[in-house]
């Protein structure tokens, strides 16, 4: 039986963070992973690029049950702390919208980075080894693994969440932390696409491919909302937008979208009513032609607003303004780029992840019940987390 200071569980972003940081301060550290290859959510995510931090990071970017859990992670290791990290090693970045850092390359430079961190610090790994069970026996960690028996000091859980199954992803984690008498609270697929049926259904599949920057909120919650591209598809809608606000959706709300977020609409619709402008031509400046023409099939709109009552004008503006549209489900756990829900995180310590009355136990990343927004919140996350673990645990030494 082999001996370790620390089994970390899971070699993707957490799991590589946390081993490094570990395997520096002198700790003998085993990543153990059933995928053959290491990180493979880093390698296609941000469209191969990694959306990997971003410029402003505060405890708001993020959604835990306790929202004051992720302050002293971010807090420890901020994403400037992560830049200064990919900057040593000379990862070409560029900064894009509302202050996300990609990589310029490829996601692979970055994969790269935490490799050359784990060999540095002498981490050992085991790919395509299958964890199958651990028990805690005289204050050390067993685990029966497609390797033999490893025993350790301390166990971080770094198995993330469950979208993308096809990327190996499972629920050992939830499986895990309720082994050890730990709640999780209910997954569901977060930052996914959102599906509809019948007549919105034959909407979005006929605009498919237009994007429109639009406002988004959940109806009778005007807060969170969100302005950023929203894109029609053959399923229902997609985009940031959409992305950002499925965080927030059940079933059964509907969406509340302004289609023209920039615009005080009402005024503008006035205006061409006093000069008698034709609708057709404003709205062509607004939208692309298929969006305009569809919309106004839908909703028909006076050509002319010379004739129509203030009253008539003002439900147009609140239709372009108040769209409220009722999705019928979302697209599932294979589009979602997270999982919202996980390790309650009432009974983590917030200073380093580990689980309150279990010595030894820590969980990491996004097996935890906090869920970023999409901008390269749920690496820092990542990233944050496992730095704190990392620097805290103890060895025997
Ligand atoms: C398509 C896509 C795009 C994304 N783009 C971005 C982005 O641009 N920016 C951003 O911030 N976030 C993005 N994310 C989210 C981000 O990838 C995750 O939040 C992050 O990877 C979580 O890190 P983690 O270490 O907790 O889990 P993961 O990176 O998922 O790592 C978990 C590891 O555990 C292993 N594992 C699971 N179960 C077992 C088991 N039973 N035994 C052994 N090993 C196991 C897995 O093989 C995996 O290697 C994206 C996600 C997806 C799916």
């Amino acid at each position: 039986m082999q001996k370790f200071d620390v089994v970390v569980l899971g070699a993707g972003a957490s799991g590589l963070m946390c081993a490094a940081q570990a395997g520096y301060r002198g700790l003998k550290v085993l990543v153990i992973d059933h995928a053959p290859k290491m990180a493979r959510k880093i390698r296609i995510s941000g469209g191969g690029k990694a959306n990997f931090t971003n410029i402003t990071v505060s405890a708001d970017n993020f959604i835990c049950r306790n929202p004051h859990f992720v302050k002293s992670a971010l807090a420890q290791y901020s994403s400037q702390d992560f830049i200064d990290l990919v900057e040593r090693h000379g990862l070409e970045y560029e900064q894009r919208e509302q202050g996300k850092l990609f990589c310029q390359n490829s996601a692979s430079d970055l994969i790269q980075i935490l490799r050359t961190e784990c060999n540095w610090a002498g981490c050992y790994f085991w790919l395509n080894t299958t964890f199958q069970a651990v028990i805690f026996e005289n204050k050390q960690y067993q685990l029966s693994t497609s390797r033999g028996l490893v025993l350790a000091e301390n166990l971080v859980v770094a198995t993330g969440g469950l979208s993308f199954p096809k990327l190996k992803s499972t629920n050992v984690g939830y499986s895990l932390a309720k082994q050890f008498g730990l709640p999780v609270v209910p997954a569901s697929a977060g930052l996914v696409p959102l599906n509809f049926k019948d007549k919105y259904l034959a909407l979005c599949q006929h605009l498919s491919g237009i994007a429109l920057n639009v406002k988004v909120s959940v109806v009778n919650k005007p807060e969170p909302s969100f302005t950023e591209a929203m894109l029609f598809t053959h399923q229902g809608l997609s985009g940031p937008a959409i992305l950002q606000i499925s965080n927030y959706w059940q079933l059964g709300e509907g969406l509340e979208i302004n289609l023209l977020p920039q615009l005080n609409v009402e005024a503008e619709l006035l205006q061409l009513k006093a000069q008698n402008s034709p609708l057709s031509r404003w709205l062509k400046e607004q939208f692309p032609k298929n969006f305009y023409q569809s919309w106004l099939e839908l909703y028909p709109m006076e050509a002319s607003l010379a004739n129509v009552s203030h009253e008539t004008v003002k439900q147009y503006a609140k239709k372009l303004t108040q769209w409220q549209l009722y999705p019928s489900a979302k697209a599932g756990y294979d589009k979602a780029e997270v999982t919202l829900g996980g390790v309650d995180t009432d009974h983590l310590q917030s200073k380093d992840g580990q689980v309150k009355n279990q010595k030894g136990l820590y969980f990491i990343g996004e097996v935890v019940d906090v869920t970023g927004h999409l901008g390269g919140y749920n690496f820092q996350w990542a990233w944050s987390s496992a730095y704190t673990c990392g620097t805290h645990i103890q060895g025997k030494k």
